[in-house]
């Protein structure tokens, strides 16, 4: 069987292989290893062979495992990828070091408050709608420049923007949709890319991928 380490390995290698034709360093691209459903003894092992940087969807799973954790793996770094209700938004911003779904004029004042009262600053990526798919979240195509204005005009910092593309369909033309979305905004990070999709993701421009499956198995 394939150790967490050798698993790391190969998608730190895809991501090399991906980032050469680019004409990108890989030090250019942060993988989040996404350790949602997973109990902490299956991230040590991650943890172990050096890994550093992890994502989780829930904020009260993230709760309940990674204080521990980090009491014997202090740098780590926390991204939440997944939806955010306001009321969590304190406990949020407590615990990650980036939230990946900033997407609506509610939750922006929900992490202005948050921020404001805990005096840390937690950069946000802000989640784009790129498939238009009424059930998702994300913040519609049209309105991302006013949304970016607000936020830089909470003083929240923008880490870029972040998108979940439609599934069953090809990824790439969303990715590149979405590289062109932030260029035009003036906006640095790409959060896209997931297990099926990361290589591609990191061709078009990801500075942070977020792959679970490949890391970690198939979640029960
Ligand atoms: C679960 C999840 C991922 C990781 O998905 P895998 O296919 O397991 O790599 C990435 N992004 C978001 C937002 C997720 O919820």
């Amino acid at each position: 069987m394939e150790s967490a380490a050798d698993k790391l390995e190969s998608v730190r290698a895809n991501i090399a292989r991906m980032c050469k034709p680019a004409r990108r360093k890989p030090e250019d691209v942060t993988l989040i290893a996404v350790s949602k459903t997973h109990p902490a003894e299956c991230i040590t092992p991650l943890l172990e062979a050096g890994h550093r940087v992890f994502g989780e969807n829930r904020v009260q799973e993230a709760a309940g495992k990674w204080p521990r954790l980090r009491e014997e793996y202090r740098d780590v770094e926390l991204h939440l990828i997944g939806q955010l209700q306001s009321n969590k938004a304190e406990e949020a911003v407590e615990l990650f070091d980036y939230i990946h779904s900033l997407d609506r004029p509610s939750l922006l004042k929900a992490l202005a408050k948050a921020m404001e009262k805990t005096g840390r600053r937690v950069p946000c990526f802000v989640q784009v709608n790129i498939g238009d798919e009424e059930q998702k979240g994300g913040c519609p195509i049209a309105e991302v420049p006013q949304f970016l204005e607000k936020v830089r005009g909470a003083d929240i910092p923008v880490a870029g923007l972040m998108c979940l593309p439609p599934s069953d369909i090809e990824a790439a033309p969303f990715f590149a949709f979405l590289a062109k979305l932030a260029k035009d905004n003036g906006v640095e990070g790409l959060s896209m890319g997931m297990s099926g999709d990361y290589e591609t993701a990191v061709q078009l421009g990801a500075t942070h991928v977020r792959v679970g499956t490949a890391l970690f198995g198939t979640r029960g």
